[in-house]
C-alpha cells in the first residue's frame, strides 16, 4: 500500500512539473521575452494575365481596402469580355475594377479616393510590374528628361513626383499597360492631367500636359501617346511632373527608375516598411501659418518648443520679420 502511495505521489509530482514549465514557457512567450524577431513573409503577385493571379489576388494584398464602391452594375455579355458600369456612366473591362479589391473604387475625379494608410502596411507586396526584357511592356513617360525636382520636401509642401524638363508639344507616353481612369483640368496643382490605373497594381500622373488625348475608361498600351507636354496649372516652366501611387498613396520614382538612364530598374518592386518611410518622417513635421499679432515667443509657447529651436528649424534669426500668411516649421 505504502508503495503505491510513493508511486503515485512520484507520478503527481512530474505531472505538476510538467505543467508548470508549460505554463511558464507560454507566459514567457506571450510577454515577448524570447529575442526572436518574426520574420515578415514576401507576398509574391504573379504575372498579370495569369488566371490564377486574378482569384487569388484578393487574399494576397494585405492592406485593409477602403469600403468604398461605386460600381453600380456588372453585366455578363454572353461572349466576349465582361463589362462594369461604373460613376460617370462609363462601361469598362471587368478586371479593371475587380481585379484588385480596391480597384472597386472607381472616379474620374479624385486622385487619391482609396483612402489607406501606408503605414498600415502590414506585410510586404510584390508588385510583378512588367516583364522587364519586353521592350513593349514598359517605357519611360518621355523621350529624355533631366530632372528638375525630385521626390520629397519642397519647402513646406512635399513634392509626390518628379519634375522632368520638356518642351511645350513633346509627346507624353503611357508607361504601362492600363486604363484612363482621369483626364482632367486641375487649375491650382497638376494643370492638364492624366492618371492611368496599371493591371501591376500601379497609378501613374502626368501633370501640367498643354493637351491630353485620351478619355476616361480608354485603354491605353505601354508607349501610347496619352498627351502633350505644357506648363499648364501649378507650374513655372515646361516639365512633366510625373507621380507613381500604389492604392492612392505616392511612391519615389526613383525607387522603379534608373533616372539617369531612363530606364526601369526592375520588372518587380517589393513594397514595404521602406517605400513608406517618407510619410512617417513627414507626419512628424509641423508647420505654422503666421498671422496678425504673432510673434517667435508666442508660436514656440503654443507648440510647446523653444525659439531656438523654431529659428535652427526654418535658418532664421530671432530678430527675423514675420511676414503674415507665411509658414514656419515648427517641429
Ligand atoms: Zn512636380
Amino acid at each position: 500500500m505504502n508503495r503505491i502511495n510513493r508511486y503515485a505521489g512520484g507520478l503527481i509530482l512530474v505531472f505538476l512539473l510538467l505543467c508548470s514549465t508549460g505554463v511558464s514557457a507560454g507566459s514567457l512567450r506571450g510577454l515577448n521575452w524570447f529575442p526572436f524577431v518574426k520574420k515578415q513573409k514576401a507576398v509574391k503577385l504573379r504575372r498579370i494575365d495569369d488566371r490564377e493571379f486574378k482569384r487569388r489576388l484578393d487574399s494576397l494584398l494585405s492592406f485593409e481596402m477602403a469600403k468604398t464602391f461605386c460600381v453600380s452594375t456588372i453585366s455578363e455579355l454572353e461572349e466576349g469580355p465582361c463589362f462594369t458600369h461604373v460613376s460617370g456612366g462609363i462601361d469598362i473591362k471587368c478586371d479593371w475594377v475587380n481585379e484588385f479589391e480596391y480597384f472597386g473604387t472607381w472616379d474620374k475625379g479624385t486622385v487619391n479616393p482609396y483612402k489607406v494608410d501606408p503605414l498600415k502596411l502590414k506585410t510586404p507586396v510584390m508588385l510583378e510590374l512588367c516583364d522587364k526584357k519586353d521592350s513593349t511592356a514598359w517605357v519611360f513617360p518621355i523621350k529624355k528628361g533631366r530632372i528638375t525636382s525630385r521626390f520629397g520636401w519642397r519647402r513646406y509642401r512635399y513634392h509626390y513626383g518628379i519634375d522632368m524638363k520638356l518642351r511645350k508639344g513633346d509627346p507624353v507616353r503611357a508607361a504601362f499597360d492600363g486604363i484612363v481612369r482621369i483626364a482632367r483640368y486641375n487649375r491650382g496643382g497638376y494643370g492638364y492631367y492624366v492618371l492611368l490605373r496599371h493591371k501591376n497594381g500601379l497609378e501613374t500622373i502626368y501633370g501640367h500636359l498643354s493637351k491630353y488625348i485620351v478619355k476616361s475608361g480608354q485603354e491605353v498600351k505601354a508607349g501610347d501617346l496619352i498627351g502633350y507636354g505644357g506648363s499648364t496649372g501649378r507650374s513655372t516652366g515646361n516639365h512633366l511632373h510625373f507621380e507613381l501611387r500604389y492604392q492612392g498613396n505616392p511612391i519615389n520614382p526613383a525607387e522603379f527608375y534608373d533616372l539617369e538612364k531612363a530606364e526601369l530598374i526592375s520588372g518587380q518592386y517589393q513594397i514595404d516598411e521602406h517605400t513608406y518611410a517618407y510619410v512617417k518622417e513627414m507626419r512628424k513635421r509641423v508647420y505654422h501659418r503666421i498671422r496678425r499679432g504673432d510673434y517667435l515667443g508666442r508660436i514656440a509657447r503654443r507648440y510647446h518648443t523653444t525659439i531656438i529651436k523654431i529659428c535652427r528649424l526654418n535658418r532664421i534669426k530671432s530678430t527675423t520679420t514675420l511676414r503674415i500668411g507665411r509658414r514656419l516649421r515648427v517641429r
